[in-house]
């Protein structure tokens, strides 16, 4: 999507680690008209998909993901990072471990939004080694119901995501994809 590469080619800001930072229009201030034609992509990539629901992790997925939802009138579920104070009973519950952060989080989605017959797109901002979007792969199949596709706005084809995503079987639709962050300076695949 090239209004989306010509944004991370003026805004984006190479970090240590192979991270890029988008805090100028995704991960901090959010570019709300960007992110509606992303909805609209999506929309058009998955129209014939059957989609149902649409799940993301918070917090920076929720912005594609509830415009991707507006496009395609259906609901839009985000997982949570941290535990509900309702009972795990009632949760479906991952683990889902992040590079970037260093750190394993539990991420948990109510088990009354999800249900054996959604088929369920899930959106994330980045995909990097794809345990985010593996994790709520498993808790779609947790509840017994099916993923649609997956949709990623900035995939950093570098690293071990895509191929583990698409080893498993399911379609993968990035918008941007990175071939490397090498010397500071963002090239596109
Ligand atoms: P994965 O789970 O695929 O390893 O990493 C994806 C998650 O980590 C995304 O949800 C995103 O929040 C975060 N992430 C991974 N790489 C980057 C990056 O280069 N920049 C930013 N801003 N977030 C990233």
């Amino acid at each position: 999507m090239e209004l989306l590469k010509e944004k991370i080619k003026q805004e984006g800001i190479v970090l240590e680690g192979s991270v890029l930072k988008v805090d100028t229009f995704l991960n901090h201030q959010v570019d709300a008209e960007l992110m509606h034609e992303i909805g609209r992509t999506f929309e058009e990539l998955f129209s014939e998909s059957g989609v149902t629901k649409i799940m993301t992790i918070e917090s920076s997925g929720i912005a594609p993901a509830v415009m991707t939802a507006l496009r395609m009138r259906v609901p839009m579920v985000f997982a949570r990072k941290r535990k509900s104070l309702t009972l795990r009973e009632d949760l479906y519950t991952e683990r889902v471990y992040s590079y970037t952060k260093q750190e394993e989080s539990e991420v948990t989605v109510s088990r009354k939004f999800l249900a054996p017959s959604d088929r369920v797109l899930i959106i994330d901002d980045f995909l990097a080694h794809g345990e985010a979007a593996l994790g709520m792969a498993r808790i779609v199949g947790q509840a017994g119901a099916e993923v649609a596709g997956i949709g990623i706005l900035i995939e950093k084809s570098f690293q071990s995501g895509r191929g583990k995503l698409l080893e498993l079987g399911y379609r993968v639709e990035s918008l941007a994809r990175i071939a490397s962050l090498d010397g500071g300076t963002v090239t596109f695949a």
